[in-house]
């Protein structure tokens, strides 16, 4: 493979849920700053999974992370010294993260984007399949499928145990709800 030499570009890591997105963005964030770059992170505000203020992986790796509402917050926040972006949870963004991504890699940074690349349904998630198009470099990863073994490229989710129905709210009050790997064939999506 030729890689770009010429400084700017976009890389995209995607995946299910347990694929190891945030393990790879943060071992591409602390292989770049053993490289001299100075990076700079960002998650959407809306994820507090683990911690408000870092990127966490399901097997305990941290990185920090600004989290921000608006991708154009993102614009405004770089430094000139900046080399890395770095964005994790990108399927949350609004459409605007494409601009942003595009403004930053033709400034000359390096982007790295990763996200959710399918929705509990299977189905393309947010801004992350208008990003792959523009990137150049992706990275799909998979999980394994906690059924049956397999490489998982999708996500269940799991409502008091039971496969979620396509039409299913995303906020549920007062259930208990799970994600977990799987693949095409043990997936399900009740009509
Ligand atoms: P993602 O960001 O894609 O959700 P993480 O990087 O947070 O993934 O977590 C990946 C880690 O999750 C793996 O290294 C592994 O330790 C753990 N893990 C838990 N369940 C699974 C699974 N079903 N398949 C693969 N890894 C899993
Ligand atoms: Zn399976």
């Amino acid at each position: 493979m030729q890689l770009m030499h010429k400084e700017g570009w976009i890389e995209v890591i995607c995946g299910g849920m347990f694929s190891g997105k945030s393990e790879e963005l943060i071992r591409r964030i602390r292989r770049a700053k053993i490289a001299k770059q100075e990076v700079q992170a960002f998650k959407p505000a809306i994820d507090d999974r683990y911690h408000a203020e870092s990127i966490a992986s399901h097997n305990g790796l941290m990185a920090e992370a600004k989290a921000i509402r608006d991708p154009y917050e993102i614009l405004s926040a770089v430094e000139s010294t900046t080399n890395v972006v770095a964005i994790d949870e990108v399927q949350f963004f609004q459409e605007e993260i494409v601009e942003v991504c595009q403004t930053l890699a033709d400034r000359g940074l390096r982007v790295i984007c990763a996200g959710l690349d399918q929705d509990f349904r299977g189905q393309a998630f947010g801004p992350t399949p208008h990003l792959l198009a523009i990137a150049e470099y992706a990275t799909k990863l998979q999980a394994i499928c906690v059924q049956c073994g397999q490489p998982a490229a999708r996500t269940q989710r799991l409502i008091d145990g039971k496969p979620a129905g396509k039409d299913e709210p995303i906020i549920l009050v007062g259930a208990d709800e799970q994600y977990e790997a799987r693949c095409r064939h043990c997936h399900e999506v009740p009509q």
